[in-house]
């Protein structure tokens, strides 16, 4: 039900309307309780993070990782990002959320670097507005030097957004940043805006495909365009090439053809907490090693 309502302009100071409906409230609402839960979110200790792996499309090996948070609340139960991240990006919680999700990763990485795991690539995803209202490098340092995981263990994953900031400072940034060994990968590459003279400029390592564009591969002559396109131009840049979202071995396969390097999917595995993980890697690892073994 539609309802005209006033408020006093912020901006003339003079009275405005404007019509709200139930439904535009109860977001609001929803907005607000999500802002007051995820305050004493982190304190609560009620945000985790699960692991999804990255493997090398060739050998089949896994190379990374990416840690993906989810919120553990009392109240919603297990809620998805897509659902907080912005909610945490419009009140500024995403600074110490942020912050916390890169110590969190690192840690994790370092514990499986000393139970005897073959080194991996953690990669933590960073939303613009940690450049825009968090000191990125202070906050990288600190986790790395808390949790003891060389620079070169660890990946920052960036949107194009990132690029509608002050693009000086952020080529500046990650220059720093990538001269003490840490990488950097464009997430769902292809979906925003991206300049190809700034994404040459910008000292990255790794174009991830948008799952849209993956998920298409095999239905739409345009999708596999695109995706040809991408690799070809990445690895002409000397980047290499993660597709998202690979669901299917068919789909694994037409990524090979085209020389995709590597892949991430429901494929391999979803999504899973720290401890899951752990058991997948052991197993990975172990069944890998016995593959290499001669015969
Ligand atoms: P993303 O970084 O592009 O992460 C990949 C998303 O695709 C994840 O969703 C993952 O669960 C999902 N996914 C992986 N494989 C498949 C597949 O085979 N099929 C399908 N349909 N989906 C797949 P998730 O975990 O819900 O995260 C959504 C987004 O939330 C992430 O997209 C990222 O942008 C954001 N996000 C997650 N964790 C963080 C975080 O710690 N900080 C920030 N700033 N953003 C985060
Ligand atoms: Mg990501
Ligand atoms: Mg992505
Ligand atoms: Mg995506």
């Amino acid at each position: 039900k539609a309802d005209l309502a006033m408020y006093r302009s912020k901006d003339t100071g003079r009275n405005a309307y404007y019509f709200y409906d139930e439904a535009m409230n109860n977001d609001a609402e929803e907005h607000l309780l999500l802002r007051n839960g995820l305050r004493l979110a982190i304190e609560r200790g009620e945000l985790v993070l699960h692991y999804q792996p990255q493997m090398d499309i060739r050998s089949g090996r896994m190379v990374g990782v990416e840690a993906l948070l989810r919120w553990q609340s009392p109240t919603f139960g297990l809620v998805e990002p897509g659902r907080f991240i912005p909610v945490a990006e419009d009140s500024g919680l995403i600074v110490p959320i942020g912050a916390w999700v890169l110590e969190q990763a690192c840690r994790q990485a370092r514990a499986w670097q000393d139970d005897g795991l073959p080194a991996l690539t953690v990669a933590v995803n960073l939303s613009a507005v940690q450049f825009r209202r968090d000191d990125v490098e202070a906050t990288v340092d600190q986790a790395l030097e808390r949790s003891g995981l060389p620079p070169h263990c660890l990946e920052l994953e960036l949107t194009e957004s990132i690029l509608l900031q002050d693009v000086e400072q952020v080529l500046a940034l990650v220059q720093r940043l990538r001269q003490r060994g840490m990488h950097f990968s464009i997430d769902d590459f292809g979906t925003g805006y991206s300049s190809l003279a700034y994404l040459k400029r910008l000292d990255i390592d790794k174009l991830k495909i948008d799952r849209s564009f993956v998920h298409d591969l095999d239905q739409t002559a345009d999708a596999a365009a695109i995706v040809e396109a991408i690799v070809e131009m990445a690895h002409k840049l000397g980047l290499r090439t993660i597709a998202e979202g690979v669901e299917s071995p068919e789909l694994l396969d037409r990524l090979r053809d085209i020389g995709c390097d590597e892949a991430q999917g429901y494929l391999h595995a979803r999504p899973m907490p720290a401890q899951d993980f752990s058991r997948y890697l052991h197993a990975h690892f172990h069944n890998s090693a016995r593959a290499a073994q001669p015969a």
